[in-house]
């Protein structure tokens, strides 16, 4: 199962018009991510306690108009965001993200 299927990979990374982030991936899939719910999951170590895996970033922090000024590839892995609360920290593998697809499809899986 999930050991042997290939890491999946972003074909196109875009920030549409109304802030979601849109994906589609090399097989063809399309996830759109709002920018407020990958905020919330954001791993980085200010985000997410190392050690303890405590989510240290709270609803309530994170402001309801959250946008994503910018999708930055990290070597041939992952995406990094920069959020419009200047937050920029996180790495986003793209299992992970693939993992957190909000489509029905994924989401029924
Ligand atoms: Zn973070
Ligand atoms: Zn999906």
């Amino acid at each position: 199962m999930g050991a042997l299927r290939p890491m999946p990979v972003p074909q196109e990374v875009e920030i549409t018009p109304v802030g979601t982030i849109r994906v589609v991936w090399r097989d063809g899939h399309l996830s759109t991510f709002r920018a407020r719910s990958l905020r919330l999951l954001c791993p980085c170590a200010v985000c997410v306690e190392e050690w303890s895996g405590e989510v240290k970033v709270k609803e309530e922090d994170i402001p309801v108009t959250l946008s994503v000024r910018k999708a930055t590839r990290v070597g041939n892995y992952a995406l990094s965001f920069t959020w419009s609360d200047n937050h920029s920290t996180g790495i986003y593998p793209y299992d992970m993200l693939r993992r957190l697809c909000p489509c029905p499809e994924c989401a029924g899986a």
